[in-house]
């Protein structure tokens, strides 16, 4: 094991101290839970979601020290107790999919009338889940429960970023011991999800498209499926006759809640020409109104920059900008308070798609705003660049909204209003481009995915002899 800490990004100082796990300490873990998991597999959907109600109860008993640990890694205190309160939540959304899962039945066969067939589902033994730092507990639970409910084992590796709700999370687990048998969560850093990968039989991840790509590769050396959920330089697009009021509201939500540090967050918004000032105008003003949750955690919408390697790259991309001509009409200035940097929403004007704000990833609360003339003119700089992860069109009418909506190269495309996704887990969606891989981890497909089809094939004639594939007798 090697030491590391982690950062509180409230005051700047790494208060916290804990032990990344090497690589044969992962392994001793993983052979610990697939010892337990044919067991859990053979109890069946039902038996394992009373488990899974009984540790929701658990998180729930523990919620205080969870949330305290989650509130001092991230900043913010909201959204760390609706991290808690989704995890749970999600055990009876799941219950609903296991519930309406019709048992497999047989089925005569149509070439050969004498063979029928059923489906047996099989789940992954051991599934490894790694995840990132900007919702710490909620982006590994979201693959972990439908994992564990479909009978698998799972190890689970949050980000080294925002550890510390793991040990609250493994006192919770305690009481609940036929879990405890199949799902462990470990601290540690990239070496510990390597060999994560190394000893699982299917791996979920949730991060950067530079660490997905590793991943991928690191999976297909192994001959494992990899389900990839990265990272997005989301789109909103705004028709003439759109509710501007609205659509500035939800463009400030989509692009500030959580300090834009969402995959699903918008990054880039086109707007009509005809609209194009007065949306700006409203934006500014509603940006202008946000505070930040600085003296007083209790307060505000705007919480810290939880990695301050982040701030980094918000600094740059906003220089970039600032360089190649843009303007900053409100925000713009990384602040430091407390020994914590916090960004206002920041509004740009007169970007260009050379700058790396329209480029790259982002990740906090900046929102470049670009005039558009035609229709096709905004299709096509929404389906601009390397990412597809969602998008969204706010217009007069959803029918206009739609039509718009179905041209855009991304998983999710939220209409008359933004960011869906992160409040709606039902609709089926996968990462367009380099944005994913994979199933989708929302809807019925983020259960099945975790189990593989076997056909049990049975013939009630006498078995066909060989002597029928002969080639005596073909002129
Ligand atoms: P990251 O890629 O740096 O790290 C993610 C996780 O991967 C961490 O747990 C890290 O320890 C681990 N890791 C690092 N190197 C590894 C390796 N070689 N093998 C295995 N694991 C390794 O991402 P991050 O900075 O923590 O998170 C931010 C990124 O996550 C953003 O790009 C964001 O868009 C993306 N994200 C995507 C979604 C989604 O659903 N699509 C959701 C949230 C965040």
């Amino acid at each position: 094991m090697r030491d590391f800490t982690a950062r509180n990004p409230r005051t700047g100082v790494h208060d916290w101290r804990g032990k990344a796990l090497d690589p044969p300490e992962v392994g001793d873990v993983a052979a610990r839970l697939r010892d337990g998991q044919a067991t859990w597999e053979a109890r069946g959907a039902i038996s394992r979601l009373e488990v899974l109600r009984a540790f929701g109860q658990a998180l729930r008993r523990h919620a205080e020290p969870i949330g305290a640990a989650l509130e001092t890694d991230t900043g913010r205190r909201r959204i760390a107790r609706l991290e808690i309160d989704s995890v749970v939540g999600s055990i009876e959304g799941w219950a609903r999919v296991i519930a309406a899962d019709a048992p497999p039945a047989w089925v005569q066969g149509r070439g050969l009338p004498s063979v029928r067939h059923i489906t047996a589902w099989k789940a992954y033994p051991l599934v490894g889940v790694i995840s990132p730092w900007n919702f710490p507990l909620l982006l590994g639970m979201i693959d972990a429960v439908p994992a564990l409910l479909a009978g698998c084992a799972v190890l689970m590796k949050p980000s080294e970023v925002t550890p510390r709700f793991v040990a609250p999370v493994i006192a919770a687990l305690a009481e609940v011991p036929d879990l405890a048998a199949v799902f462990a969560v470990v601290t540690g850093d990239g070496i510990t999800g390597q060999a994560v990968i190394d000893a699982a039989d299917c791996v979920c991840f949730t991060g950067s498209v530079a660490t997905g790509r590793k991943v991928a590769v690191q999976a297909a050396g192994r001959l494992i499926p990899a389900f990839l959920e990265l990272g997005g330089k989301d789109p909103l697009i705004v028709l003439q006759g759109a509710d501007l009021e609205a659509a500035t509201d939800a463009a400030l939500r989509g692009s500030v809640l959580s300090t834009g540090q969402a995959c699903q967050s918008i990054e880039r918004i086109y707007v009509a020409r005809s609209i194009h000032d007065a949306f700006l105008a409203r934006l500014v003003q509603k940006a202008e109104a946000t505070r930040l949750n600085w003296p007083d955690i209790a307060f505000g919408e705007i919480g810290p920059i939880i990695f301050d390697r982040q701030a980094d790259i918000l600094a740059t991309q906003i220089a970039d900008a600032r360089d190649k001509g843009a303007r900053v009409l409100t925000g713009g200035e990384i602040e430091t308070h407390g020994g914590g940097r916090w960004l206002r929403p920041t509004v740009l004007t007169g970007v260009t798609p050379d700058m790396l704000v329209m480029r790259d990833e982002t990740f906090g609360p900046i929102l470049p705003v670009v005039a558009f003339d035609t229709l096709d003119e905004a299709v096509l700089m929404a389906n601009d660049g390397e990412y597809g992860l969602s998008g969204a069109v706010f217009a007069a009418s959803l029918d206009e909204a739609e039509t718009i909506g179905r041209r855009l190269l991304a998983g999710a495309i939220s209409l008359n209003d933004a960011a869906l996704t992160a409040i709606f887990f039902e609709a089926a969606k996968q990462g367009f481009k380099s944005s994913g891989l994979g199933p989708s981890r929302m809807g019925e497909d983020g259960y099945r995915r975790f189990l593989r089809r076997q056909a049990l094939i049975a013939n009630t004639a006498p078995p066909v002899p060989l002597g029928a594939f002969s080639e005596e007798g073909l002129t």
